[in-house]
């Protein structure tokens, strides 16, 4: 029997673990935490989303590069996720926006214990607190900086490199690059971005929702909501565009995204509502004729100068588009995933290392994206399922 070692305890390697043929394979899985899933359990905190219900097609647009994620989406689609979560008796329900979640009677604790439970069932011995330190001389393994007994095939899934107390610190990056393998820096992504608020609007508005807005930023759009903090802005609507923004930052310019207040409305429509109301003041007409809340009018005026509040024309258009200057990102630790991490070139469709044979890296450990709502679950969780499926299909 073939020994395999997975390293890291997270969403990637719980579904690869369960679904490894024991018959063929002895697994041990290594995660240095006290416990596997940490970060998993952190998710849970927000609503434990594990995936989106669309079409797969549809789907896999989320992602950068969508073609990466393609073939493993297309294998192991939501479809599969929720039938599999069927099968180790954690029913799923779709709730607002087509997010996909566990049963409400389940508490993520709940849900990791029983992909647990499927990973002992399938004979995987899991050791806690073991940490994975790297190669000796001789290609082998360390744990603890002890080299063990070798492993015929060895598969990384040691996360991405935000919430380091969760135990995705993303420390593996030197030992990568000793291997010659390149490892893209790491960023935050589905992150924070900082706004240069006027201090009379932040002490007023800091707190405040902006629901059913749109945010644009180079040809690509997000609808959503936004949360006004004192920081800057958060929130879905400008998370999904956090690896765009995030590419502008790194060539030193400073991005401005647009955002639409009405996005359901045309120009013309605001227009007439704006020319037909019978209300004298502009602020008034805002709040009764357009229907915005306090706070998203304290953004027009924060954002606009005199010419384009007073000029109805002008008013309609700069609602449907307020720039917004961003000046910063918020820290890699706070973000809900990162980006960078191993370069797609340095491994083949099946997810193995080109410089080190029998050697597999699977989920976001690797350079990709998706925006919060399930996708990043959804991907890590198909990868996982994926890769066991080619292992379990080789002679
Ligand atoms: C606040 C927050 C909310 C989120 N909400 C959602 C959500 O609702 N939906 C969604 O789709 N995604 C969400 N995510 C993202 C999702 O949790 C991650 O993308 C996912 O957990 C990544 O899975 P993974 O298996 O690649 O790695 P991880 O879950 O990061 O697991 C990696 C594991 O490897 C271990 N490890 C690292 N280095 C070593 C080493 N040297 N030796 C041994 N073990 C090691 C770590 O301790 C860790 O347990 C959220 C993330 C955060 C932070």
């Amino acid at each position: 029997m073939k020994k395999i070692a997975i390293i890291g305890g997270g969403p990637a390697s719980l579904m690869l673990a369960a679904n490894l043929d024991s018959a063929k394979y002895q697994v041990t899985l290594f995660e240095k935490k006290k416990a596997i899933g940490r970060k998993f359990l952190v998710a849970g905190e927000g609503g434990l989303n594990l995936s989106f219900k669309a079409e797969v097609k549809n789907l896999i647009h989320k992602y950068h590069p969508s073609s990466f994620i393609a073939p493993i989406i297309n294998t192991f689609s939501n479809t599969d996720l929720i039938n599999w979560f069927d099968s180790i008796k954690v029913p799923t329900f779709v709730g607002t926006s087509n997010r996909i979640f566990p049963s409400a009677d389940l508490k993520p604790i709940e849900v990791l214990k029983k992909i647990e439970a499927r990973l002992i069932e399938n004979n995987s011995n899991i050791k806690l607190q073991k940490e994975w330190t790297g190669w000796n001389e001789d290609g082998l393994i360390t744990i603890d900086g002890k080299t063990t007994d070798p492993f015929d095939i060895i598969i990384f899934a040691l996360g991405g490199a935000s919430w380091k107390v969760t135990g995705s610190d993303g420390r593996w990056k030197t030992l990568f690059e000793k291997r010659g393998i390149e490892v893209k820096s790491f960023r935050a992504a589905n992150c924070a971005f900082k706004v240069d608020w006027n201090t009379n609007f932040i002490n007023t508005h800091q707190g405040k929702p902006l629901k059913n807005i749109s945010v644009s930023y180079e040809a690509e759009t997000a609808k959503g909501e936004l949360c006004i903090t004192k920081f800057g802005l958060e929130g879905n609507a400008i998370y999904a565009l956090s690896q765009k923004i995030q590419d502008t930052f790194l060539t030193g310019k400073t991005p401005v995204i647009q955002l639409d207040l009405k996005p359901t409305m045309t120009v013309d429509q605001i227009k007439t509502k704006l020319k037909n109301s019978k209300l004298k003041k502009i602020t008034d007409i805002l709040k009764q004729d357009v229907n915005l809340d306090r706070a998203s009018i304290g953004l027009i005026k924060q954002f606009s100068d005199k010419e384009t509040f007073l000029n109805l024309d002008l008013l309609a258009e700069f609602i449907k588009s307020i720039p917004i200057t961003l000046v910063g990102t918020d820290d890699l630790d706070k973000a809900i995933s990162s980006l960078g991490g191993i370069a797609l070139t340095e491994i083949d469709e099946s997810f193995q290392l080109h410089k080190i044979p029998d050697t597999y890296v699977i989920g976001e450990m690797l350079d990709w994206f998706a925006p919060t709502g399930g996708y990043l679950l959804q991907a890590c969780f198909s990868m996982g399922w994926v890769l066991a499926q080619n292992l379990n299909n080789t002679k």
